[in-house]
Parts: structure tokens; sequence; C-alpha cells
């Protein structure tokens, strides 16, 4: 044990929820973040809407924090435009979403971090196990493998977390996959629309605009997705859109909890936020909102100075979870 260097908390994913707990943490603490993403072209990005819902905005209130305008994009969003393929109702209603570009706003995140935390870049944890008084990290990093150790291990690495998997191996939670394109916006005018059509999907489907980019995107159940995204398509094109030429196309899970007992918070010392802990609105798929209220709320109880218990983050996460629990009972009528 004496010539390690055990940090208090390792931290796994710096999207919105990982990026942000790392902001909040005191000084005080030793803490090490391992996040996939890296500067280069090729590294990853998270496929997204790139739209900061309302509850987020509050978030954002909350931490004292404005935008740079680096990070929008063209246009800004007040109508949303909801479609039910199967029926033919189209309605307009007001929504008060920014629109942003998705892998600049984690990047900013990122580069809120102060310099007291440990940041490695393009590393890429694969597993961890526990030692007893402290977790031994494995990663792979600038292709080597690796071990970090750490008293905590807080799992902020999205809906595939490894840190989940490796906590739960057989635990489940029920998930879609998302495809999206991306076309040269050719419409007359920019838009955001929601879609549905439950021949294709329980869940639902979108077209936003971004710049000088339409995008087009739908969460299908895995089996024959990507015939149903072909069909979502050609029924577009009948209505109207223009989706000739796809410049790049993004596909990967996102979750979309069935029920209250399938969010996980974490076991032991570790401890999982935003979507690793199944944290995600299951009827809007809005997440932000979610990752950003429970880094808060764990990086609150980390403050404190004392040992951090799961029965204390259980506490500090109850409204959130109610209020998730709340959106279940609301996905049967929306969809
Ligand atoms: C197609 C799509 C559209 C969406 N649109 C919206 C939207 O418009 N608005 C909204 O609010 N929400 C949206 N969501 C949901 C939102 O993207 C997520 O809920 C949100 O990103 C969750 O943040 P997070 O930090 O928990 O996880 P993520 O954003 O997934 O971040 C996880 C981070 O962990 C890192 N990572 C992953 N695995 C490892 C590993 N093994 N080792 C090291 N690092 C790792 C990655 O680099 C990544 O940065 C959308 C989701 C999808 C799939």
């Amino acid at each position: 044990m004496t010539d390690r260097y055990v940090f208090d908390v390792a931290v796994v994913g710096l999207g919105p929820a990982g990026a942000t707990f790392a902001r909040l943490l005191n000084s005080s603490l030793k803490v090490i973040a391992l996040d996939k993403k890296d500067d280069t072209e090729d590294s990853f990005r998270k496929p997204c809407g790139g739209l900061l819902a309302d509850d987020a905005q509050k978030c954002f209130a909350r931490f004292g924090l404005t935008l740079p305008v680096g990070v929008l994009v063209n246009p800004q969003i007040f109508s949303v435009r909801t479609m039910d393929l199967v029926t033919g109702y189209e309605r307009h209603y007001q929504r008060f979403y920014l629109n942003m570009d998705r892998h600049k706003f984690d990047c900013w995140l990122k580069s809120l971090i102060p310099e007291s935390v440990d940041v490695h870049n393009g590393v890429s944890v694969s597993g961890f196990k526990d030692l007893g008084d402290c977790y031994e990290i494995s990663v792979t990093e600038n292709k080597t493998r690796k071990t970090y150790y750490a008293r905590y291990i807080v799992g902020a690495d999205g809906a595939n977390s490894v840190v989940r998997h490796t906590l739960f191996p057989n635990h489940k939670i029920r998930s879609y996959l998302a495809i999206q394109q991306w076309f040269p916006d050719e419409h007359e005018s920019p838009m955001y629309s929601c879609i549905f059509d439950k021949t294709l999907t329980d869940c639902y489907s979108w077209g936003v605009s971004k710049d000088n980019c339409f995008i087009v995107g739908g969460a299908f159940p895995a089996r024959r997705a990507r015939d149903k995204f072909r069909t979502l398509k050609e029924k577009l094109t009948k209505r109207g859109f223009k989706l000739d030429s796809p410049v790049k196309t993004e596909t990967c899970l996102v979750l979309s909890p069935r029920h209250p007992w399938q969010f996980r918070i974490g076991r032991g010392r570790c401890f999982l936020i935003g979507e690793a802990a199944g944290f995600i609105s299951p009827s809007s798929l809005e997440g932000m909102s979610y990752a950003f209220d429970s880094a808060y709320r764990l990086a609150e109880l980390f403050n404190n100075g004392k040992e951090v218990t799961l029965k204390d983050y259980r506490r500090a996460t109850c409204l959130l979870r109610g209020k998730l629990v709340l959106k279940l009972l609301k996905k049967p009528f929306i969809t």
C-alpha cells in the first residue's frame, strides 16, 4: 500500500454530469478525472439534440453560470413543430430551448474544471476492483494499460456506463438505439420538430436545424432499428422534408427507465450520477438537467467533509427521482 498514490475521488466520464461534479468539488480533495474525449477530430462525441431545456437552464441559474455564445448555433428555438405521422396531426407549441453545438458545450464544461483536479483526456476506463480501503481502476491511456487508485469512484460515464456494468453486471435499464443523421439544411425556414409514429417506435423522433445542417433522428427499439429509421426518413420526405446526401450518421444507446427501481445510484463507495444512474426523462429523453442536478447534490455531500454514504446520496436525490417517476407516468400519454 505504501508506494501507491491514492486519490480521494476518481471521476469516470466528463460529460455534463462528470464535468459539473469535478468543477464543484472542494480543492482540498485529491481528485482524478478520466474521460474518453480529447481534442482530436475522431475523439468521442456524444450524439445529441444539443437542446438546453428550461430545467437545465434553471441549474445554470443555481450555479451562477452564463453560457458563452461560442457554444450556441443558429437558430434559437421558441416553437416546436409536433407531428404525428399516423394520424397526420400537426401542432406548434412554445418552448424555450437553447440550441447548442453539443461537443463545444461539453468541451466548455470541461474547461471550467479547476486545476486542482488531475484531468486525463483520451482515457478509457475498462473496469475496477475493490481492494478494501480503495479501488484499483484499470484504464487504457495512450494505448497502454495503467492503473489508478481512489477511495471513491464516481461513475459519470453515460448510458453505457462501465462503472454501472461493473457494479451491477445483471442489471438492465430499458434502452433504445438512437440513430441520427446530419444533412445540409435545405429547408425554407429552420425548425425543431418532435415526430411521433407508434408503428415505428413507442419513443419519438426529432428533426432540428443547427447552423447549416439539419439533423433527423429517432430512438427505436434495438430490433430492426435501422429499417425503422429508413422508413421514418421516407415518411418525412413525403411530407416535404429535404433529406438528401447525409454528411454524418451517429448512433448510441439512450436509456429510458421503465420503473423507479431501474435507477441505480451506486454501491459501496461507488456513486453513479447523470445518465449512468438512469437519470434521464423517459418521456422527452432530456437528460442534461438530471446530470447537472445529481452532480451538484453528490458534490455537496463530498464538500461536507464527512464520509459520504449511499444513504445520504439516496436522500439527496429523492426529489430528482420523484420528478423522473412523474415523467414515467406521463410517458404513455405523451406518445
Ligand atoms: C440522440 C440523443 C439526443 C439527446 N438530446 C438531448 C437534448 O437535446 N437535451 C438534453 O438535455 N438531453 C438530450 N439527450 C440526453 C443527454 O445527451 C444525456 O442525458 C446527457 O448527455 C447525460 O450526461 P452524462 O454526463 O450523464 O453522460 P454523457 O453525456 O454520456 O457523458 C459521459 C462521458 O463519459 C465518457 N466516457 C464514457 N465511457 C467512458 C469510459 N469507459 N472511460 C472514460 N470515459 C468514458 C465520455 O467521454 C462522455 O463524455 C439526448 C440523448 C441522445 C442519445
